[in-house]
């Protein structure tokens, strides 16, 4: 999430600053927008945040039937306490944890800000880029005069042979144009680095938005194409010529999107799995000179390249010669802008909000500047201001318990795997064998980045933004040809999230997550296990979801199925996709069963396991065991049930909701709750739900 990836990494949920923005839901290059689309007019006092709660019976809405419709029952109330506030487009269990960590390093960055020369050098860093962040007013009087140099050399360039050199050049400062560079372990041998370009080059959150002739989607080209007309106006353009620049822009963009694959289709591993010699993609797309464009970026000399996919640099090849140069230069032109709009004054930073916030998200306010500050600073520099975060917040006793709990859900699911009824013991050895092989990182990293060469300066956000971009890239880059570092973060530390990763194959989880409602000190197991315990198997099974089940125990792409368990997977698996494509997301938007099927799939398996590790932590604990009566009137295992749904309590807007059914692998909190629940007999169990009954299944789904 922290720097380009190819290969996905499985989160837990999407990003809380990407719901927030459509621009970065489709976007893997971490753009400065992404971060801040939003911005106050004033500089609102921050109002204290409390820690939110584990399970909560205020939450519920008893009146509902449990049987009926289970997240209403465990949610209903706190759904309609919270409604969505006017700078968000989505607001959940997953925001209250995020706005109380954004809390504590808004105090580490507001007393780290003062301009003391007996700062450290980690504190100089992030609390001059808060400040400069923060200097609206010098911001406002820059208006768009830090882009200028990359302008000018963008209306200098007088050929297509200069394109590729503009091209490199704004790779190199983490521009990602036209399609995306990068590293990534090896497909085949992840314990090394190789380069990867993949497909890219888009505006817009996914290839459909410039490509489905359907009412909405013509509706959002129109004002895409008026969004990017103004900010062409923005730069002083005048009207003819921002609407013909916008037009090229969409021209282009639209070509790419045609030559690109859809995101259900990269969910397949086969289909990022295209490792050849440079010369061979040199004469696949030869317009784009592509040896040329690697010398030009700064990346140390390779042979091999892993190309996502062919076909893409294949189809774009053509637009390279058949787009104008004058069409090139304004595509790129509003690449560098766009990347940078929430970076200048406030009239572009209005203007991109108005489009990505508002339009596509139905965000109604822009977050306060100091909110919008924090999240880029832990955006661009989160293991320099994770640090003083970390100090702050976590006792060396969290990742102890951590530790067990993980030792916990693993044990659980190696019986489950063991007495899975449709798996051969072929099979059976090898699923456990890599079981036996994730590792776990918890909390932060053992060896924090060192940002020593990123200069930051008091008063200039675009060049402290270029800075750490640049020493991003050199460092992704640099990685090429090098071993894999397994002990690299993809996360910074105060992030609600966690993921899986299926090259490293290990879980990852950030101290930021690491607290009420996910995980209690003060809370009894069944809450603990219903909550951060279901996060754990969740990423767990991600090693053996549609994507996960086809690494191995070395995360290398190697078959270690038999045939037939892997068709019995795909029967399997085509049932729980069958069953999301069911539900509605908005209108008549329904969820793309296909695209969330990992994530559903993790959510199942993951619930199952973490129940089985609470069963057993409950029966082998004597004194756990006395306490095993009713809590708050309900059985532990009913508490466990509605810890896990309380999880994903959440509003959103109709807007977001259509976005994220577009383009967001997690299904929306009511299905992750129904949808899960409904596959699981223990549930029906424990609230006493009978066939027929909306909650029980009649085709009960179950994978792991
Ligand atoms: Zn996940």
């Amino acid at each position: 999430m922290l720097f380009k990836k190819t290969i996905a990494v499985c989160l837990l949920a999407a990003g809380i600053a990407a719901a927030q923005s459509g621009k970065s839901a489709g976007q893997k290059t971490k753009s400065a927008s992404s971060a801040a689309t939003q911005a106050a007019a004033q500089p609102a006092e921050a109002k204290p945040v409390a820690r939110p709660k584990s399970f909560d019976p205020a939450a519920m809405d008893t009146s509902v039937n449990p049987c009926e419709d289970f997240y209403q029952y465990a949610c209903g109330s706190w759904r309609k306490n919270n409604p969505i506030p006017s700078d968000q487009s989505r607001w959940g269990r997953f925001n209250e944890l995020a706005e109380y960590n954004r809390q504590i390093l808004h105090e580490i960055l507001e007393k780290n800000s003062a301009d003391d020369p007996k700062r450290s050098p980690v504190a100089q860093k992030v609390g001059d880029f808060y400040q400069s962040c923060m200097d609206e007013k010098t911001i406002d009087a820059k208006g768009s005069a830090p882009l200028k140099p990359e302008l000018d050399r963008i209306a200098g360039i007088s050929s297509k042979d200069q394109l590729i050199d503009d091209l490199s050049h704004l790779h190199a400062i983490g521009v990602n144009v036209l399609f995306n560079f990068g590293a990534q372990p090896d497909l085949h041998n992840a314990s090394t680095i190789i380069a990867n370009v993949g497909q890219g080059g888009l505006s817009l959150p996914d290839r459909d938005y410039y490509l489905k002739p359907d009412p909405k989607s013509q509706e959002t080209r129109q004002k895409y194409l008026a969004h990017v007309t103004n900010m062409f106006k923005l730069l002083g353009d005048d009207d003819a010529a921002a609407g013909q620049e916008a037009q090229a822009v969409m021209d282009i963009e639209t070509q790419l999107a045609e030559a690109a694959f859809e995101r259900v289709k990269m969910r397949d591993p086969k289909n990022r799995d295209h490792k050849m010699p440079v010369d061979k993609l040199a004469e696949l797309a030869p317009n784009f000179q592509f040896k040329k464009f690697f010398a030009g970026t700064g990346a140390p000399g390779f042979g091999e390249v892993n190309v996502v996919p062919p076909d893409f640099f294949q189809k774009a090849n053509g637009a390279i010669d058949s787009a104008p140069l004058a069409a090139w230069k304004s595509y790129l032109r509003w690449h560098v802008l766009n990347g940078a709009a929430s970076l200048l004054s406030k009239p572009f930073v209005e203007e991109n909000f108005s489009f990505y916030s508002k339009y596509l998200n139905g965000t109604k306010e822009m977050l306060p500047r100091w909110k919008r500050c924090v999240q880029m600073t832990d955006f661009q520099l989160g293991e320099a201001l994770g640090q003083p975060y970390v100090q702050q917040t976590f006792g060396t006793d969290g990742k102890a318990r951590m530790l067990k709990l993980v030792d916990a859900l693993e044990s659980s699911l190696a019986a489950d795997i063991q007495d899975l009824p449709w798996m051969t013991p072929e099979t059976r050895k090898q699923a456990a064998v890599k079981l036996k092989a994730i590792t776990n990182k918890i909390g932060y990293p053992d060896k924090w980045k060192d940002y020593g060469t990123v200069t930051i300066k008091r008063g200039d956000l675009v060049g402290n933004f270029r800075q750490v971009r640049g020493f991003e890239v050199r460092r992704t880059y640099n990685k090429i040809g090098k071993p894999l570092d397994k002990k690299e973060w993809g996360m910074s530390p105060p992030t609600v999230n966690a993921y899986y990763n299926p090259s490293n194959n290990d879980i990852n989880f950030p101290a930021g997550i690491l607290q009420p409602p996910f995980f209690d000190k003060d809370a009894d197991d069944a809450v603990n296990f219903g909550g951060i315990g279901v996060v754990i198997g969740h990423e767990l099974t991600h090693g053996f979801d549609d994507q996960g089940s086809k690494f191995d125990a070395n995360g290398n792409l190697t078959n270690w199925w038999t045939d037939a368990d892997r068709a019995e997977f795909d029967k399997r698996t085509g049932c729980v996709a069958d069953e999301y494509s069911g539900f509605v997301a908005v209108d008549d938007v329904h969820l793309d069963g296909k695209l969330t099927l990992g994530e559903n799939t993790a959510d199942n398996g993951g619930l199952r396991i973490a129940l089985m590790a609470l069963r057993k932590a409950m029966a082998e604990d004597a004194a756990k065991k006395a306490n095993a009566g009713k809590k708050d009137g309900f059985t532990p295992e009913q508490r466990f049930f509605l810890s896990f749904s309380q999880i994903w309590c959440q509003n959103a807007t109709p807007e977001s909701s259509r976005l994220l059914a577009k383009t967001d692998p997690h299904s929306p909190g009511q299905y992750r709750v129904n949808g899960t629940l409904q596959n699981s007999e223990d549930f029906a169990k424990a609230f006493g739900c009978k066939a027929g009954q909306k909650m029980v299944s009649a085709n009960a789904c179950r994978v792991w």
